[in-house]
């Protein structure tokens, strides 16, 4: 284990992008006396399985008002941070199978333009336009909103973690927080081991195992494991690789071009709570009629490789973010259910904003306080895949 501080400002627990990020920004506020304790690599949690998609198309204005911040740092990545992330905006395209799913849709892209999100309802004439290898069987129309798209997963965590290093923060890999003291209903110190550092502030970035962290700490919080797979085709160029990321919605049935070949999913309805990260091939085999139902060409594709992570999952599919119930210093930052990794700039900006100013002035987060499940005042996010 490497050497640890016997103390920081900060103690931020998780290296994936919420940590990476929330690390970065810190630092950008003049806040570099900031360690974060990774057990296991940087970016190599949820973050690692992410399908890397990045959208605007959400049904809160909370979460859009995220993703507009975030897309200012997507978008100008390179230039802010020296990193290439191979930021690809050919739209999101959803396609919808179902009545019932119009009118909340319509809904959503009311809500969405009304705050300049470029999103469009696009007619089956249009889809077929816009991705022609889909079969239209079933397909009532869809939205598309072109600013949306995918990036690279590892360079984008890489690209915080090396520029939290440079102002001096430290990321420590290949070391767990064990333990969390919490004196007087504050956190004086965490545990890794043998070793404590004495903690002026702790973060809870640690996507999936938030739940634990929590139960070190003597708080519940409610996020839980929900396996999800992906798999990538091998080389294949019978598809024009600028078509955008395609996802039939009421299936969560997506594909998108990724490495000369497609990345493609879906989610299994049934999946229960578990840490369940083993590929299930009959679940494969289930994923790939269904895909080559909607885009008859895979059928001369072939599936190179496959891997499943889990989703960190709260029961209204929003994140915690905030201070904790009961603990002064201790904050949460996790719980992304699916959609994280396209937020995570935004919310490491809003949660130095909490740290550095008490607050937070970029968005209001109110509905993703930690305290709503006991208030009982949960506004679900409507678009998840
Ligand atoms: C198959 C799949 C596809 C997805 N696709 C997308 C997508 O297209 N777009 C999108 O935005 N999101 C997607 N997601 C969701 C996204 O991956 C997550 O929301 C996001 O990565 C969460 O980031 P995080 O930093 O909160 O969590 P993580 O990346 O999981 O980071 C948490 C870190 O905490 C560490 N940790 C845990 N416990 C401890 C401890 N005790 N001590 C020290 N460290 C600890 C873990 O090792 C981990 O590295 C997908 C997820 C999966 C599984």
């Amino acid at each position: 284990m490497t050497d640890l501080p016997a103390s920081a400002d900060v103690v931020i627990i998780g290296a994936g992008i919420m940590g990476c990020s929330i690390a970065y920004h810190l630092a950008e506020r003049g806040q570099t006396n900031v360690v974060v304790l990774e057990k296991d690599f940087i970016g190599r949690g949820s973050t690692a399985d992410a399908a890397g998609g990045i959208r605007m198309q959400f049904s809160t204005p909370a979460n859009i008002e995220l993703m507009q911040i975030s897309f200012d740092y997507w978008e100008n990545f390179e230039e802010r941070f020296g990193q290439f992330i191979n930021f690809r905006q050919q739209g999101y395209l959803f396609l919808l199978t179902d009545e019932a799913s119009v009118a909340p849709f319509e809904a959503n892209l009311k809500l969405q333009q009304s705050m300049n999100v470029p999103a469009r309802w696009v007619t089956p004439e249009d889809i077929a336009e816009l991705n022609p290898v889909v079969n239209l069987d079933g397909v009532i129309g869809g939205t598309i909103c072109p600013r949306d798209g995918w990036a690279d997963t590892s360079t984008s965590t890489m690209g915080f973690a090396q520029a939290a290093r440079r102002t001096g923060v430290k990321i420590i890999e290949e070391t767990a927080v064990t333990g969390i003291e919490v004196v007087d209903g504050r956190v004086v110190g965490v545990r890794a081991g043998d070793t404590r550092i004495a903690a002026g502030q702790v973060i809870c970035a640690a996507g999936a195992y938030t739940g634990e962290i929590g139960k070190l700490a003597g708080v519940d919080l409610p996020v839980e494991p929900l396996r999800r797979m992906s798999w990538v085709t091998g080389p294949f160029d019978e598809i024009d690789p600028a078509v955008p990321f395609t996802i039939e919605f009421e299936r969560s049935l997506y594909f998108h071009p990724e490495s000369g070949g497609f990345l493609f999913g879906m989610s299994d309805p049934d999946e229960p709570v578990s840490w369940n990260k083993s590929v299930d091939q009959a679940w494969l085999v289930k994923t790939v009629d269904a895909l080559v139902e909607r885009a008859p060409v895979f059928a001369n594709a072939t599936v190179r490789n496959g891997w499943a992570g889990p989703y960190e999952v709260t029961p209204d599919h929003n994140p915690l973010i905030g201070p904790a119930p009961g603990i002064e210093n201790f904050s949460v930052a996790a719980g992304f259910s699916g959609h994280g990794f396209m937020q995570g700039p935004a919310i490491g900006l809003l949660m130095a904003e909490l740290l550095v100013d008490g607050a937070f002035n970029s968005v209001d987060l109110t509905d993703f306080r930690l305290s709503r499940f006991t208030e009982g005042d949960l506004k679900p996010e409507h678009n998840v895949i």
